[in-house]
């Protein structure tokens, strides 16, 4: 569940995009088969010998500006290495060391996570000759590497994933309910979890000299302990925009990943707006269970139309994503927030239920019959022949056909929709999966 996070740094150009791209192509650790489901540009996920690590590009959060770019990107690595459990530094091999990189590599050497100093662009032996100028820098550990043909990356990820933590059993043996609520800046985050724990753990983490690192909150609910993990604010204020919107992106995601369900918390004047399709899009790529929460309600003016309005607004707004429950709430009056509780057990115990699999044929089959998927374009009939339910943590459903490539994204939908409309699975991915038969 909790995969260990790599954070990629350096200036700009040095080949950190180019890296991510490699590193998360062959990872086949994401089915995406979600309908609806794009790949994030910036966050991915990384396999190596069968351990999976998440990985961050920094190169998406740049200040336009020229004066703020060094600091920006100084303070970016600070924050960062609060929140990573080791650091890809990436420099140009062929234009040596700059400025920029000895500050960088300051900033690294004195902290305690585990760095890896990526001399990039050493597309063959010949490039190394930049390499000696870089042992200045003092790291011990030092790659020439290329992105674009991936020489050395291998001897790389060896010794990444030999330092890294994999904690994948202990996650998946804690069985409370681990909830994320999620969202922009001020839609009433924490006066959420604050009103369901009822005192405000802020002022319980303020004391002088305290730092709030990330702190899971325990809403004992009826002798049941659901984990509220933690989104808490900046641990460092920022004045830079890119920062901010990287760090509450980190804590977000790592939220997500780190959840069983995830609440996306909205403001009930702004409504929904492309950040939060995102943020939807992690949900659903990570295959959580979902729910949107429309806060501040008590300052809708109401009329009895107002919620189904309202309601309709936002499916009609989130398309593909129309499983998600959409609820109603006031963080400050407390309206409906032990529903919201309430509704996320339920996701989840959704989320974990399997239907036989006689039950799937019996129901499914004579309907696929009915409407079978359009034949191949040289006219072969594409026939499915048998269901079953799979997947321990979220439900896969495989399906068993001929031809099944030609099966187009339309129908798959349809086939998802038949099995929401007999088995339910509200709030939760369903993944559709298809082998030869
Ligand atoms: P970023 O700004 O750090 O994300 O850098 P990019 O990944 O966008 O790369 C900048 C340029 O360097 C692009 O033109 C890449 O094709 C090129 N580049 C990246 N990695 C390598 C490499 O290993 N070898 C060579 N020859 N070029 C590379
Ligand atoms: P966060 O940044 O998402 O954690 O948001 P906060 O919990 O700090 O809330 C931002 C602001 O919205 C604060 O001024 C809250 O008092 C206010 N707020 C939060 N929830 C509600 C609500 O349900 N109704 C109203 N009227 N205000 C709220």
């Amino acid at each position: 569940m909790s995969n260990p996070l790599v954070l990629i740094v350096g200036r700009p150009n040095v080949g950190k995009s180019t890296l991510f791209n490699r590193l998360t192509k062959s990872s086949t650790a994401i089915v995406d088969d979600v309908s609806g489901v794009t790949r994030d540009r910036i966050y991915g996920e990384v396999e190596w010998n069968g351990k999976y690590f998440r990985v961050i590009d920094t190169g998406g959060y740049v200040p336009d500006s020229d004066d703020l770019f060094e600091t920006a990107i100084r303070e970016q690595i600070e924050i960062g290495l609060n929140e990573c459990d080791a650091i890809l530094f990436v420099v140009d091999g062929r234009i040596g060391l700059t400025p920029i990189d000895k500050e960088i590599g300051y900033i690294l050497r004195r902290s305690s996570k585990p760095s890896y100093l990526l001399v990039n662009k050493s597309d063959t032996p010949e490039f190394e000759i930049n390499k000696s100028d870089f042992y200045k820098l003092g790291f011990n550990n030092i790659y020439d590497v290329s992105a674009l043909n991936g020489r050395n990356l291998g001897n790389l990820l060896d010794d990444v994933i030999n330092s890294l933590t994999f904690s994948d059993e202990e996650n998946f043996n804690d069985k409370r309910l681990h909830l994320a609520i999620v969202g922009k800046p001020n839609v009433g985050k924490s006066s959420l979890v604050n009103s369901l724990l009822g005192y405000d753990r802020s002022i319980v983490t303020d004391i002088p000299g305290t730092t709030r690192d990330s702190i899971d909150s325990i809403l004992k609910y009826y002798g049941e302990e659901i984990v509220l993990v933690d989104t808490a604010g900046l641990r460092k204020k920022s004045k830079i925009k890119e920062n901010i919107e990287f760090f509450s992106n980190v804590r977000t995601y790592r939220a997500i990943w780190n959840s069983d369900v995830s609440i996306l918390l909205l403001d009930a004047e702004l409504g929904i707006n492309n950040q939060d399709q995102k943020v939807l899009q992690e949900i659903v790529r990570r295959r959580k269970g979902l729910i949107i929460a429309v806060n501040k309600w008590d300052l809708i003016e109401k009329d009895t139309n107002t919620a189904k309005k309202y309601e309709d607004a936002i499916k009609a707004e989130v398309a593909t994503v129309d499983f998600a429950p959409i609820i109603f709430i006031s963080a400050l009056t407390k309206q409906r927030i032990y529903k919201l509780i309430e509704l996320a057990k339920k996701i989840n115990e959704e989320r974990h239920k399997k239907i036989p699999t006689n039950e799937l044929n019996e129901i499914l089959l004579p309907e696929i019959v009915k409407t079978p998927p359009p034949a191949t374009p040289t006219g072969k009939e594409v026939k499915i022949k048998y269901i079953t339910q799979v997947g321990e943590h979220y439900p896969i459903f495989l399906f068993f056909a001929n031809e099944y490539k030609y099966i187009p994204e339309s129908y798959k939908r349809f086939l998802e929709r038949l099995i929401r409309k007999n088995f339910g699975f509200e709030g939760v991915p369903i993944t559709l999966s298809f082998r030869e038969k």
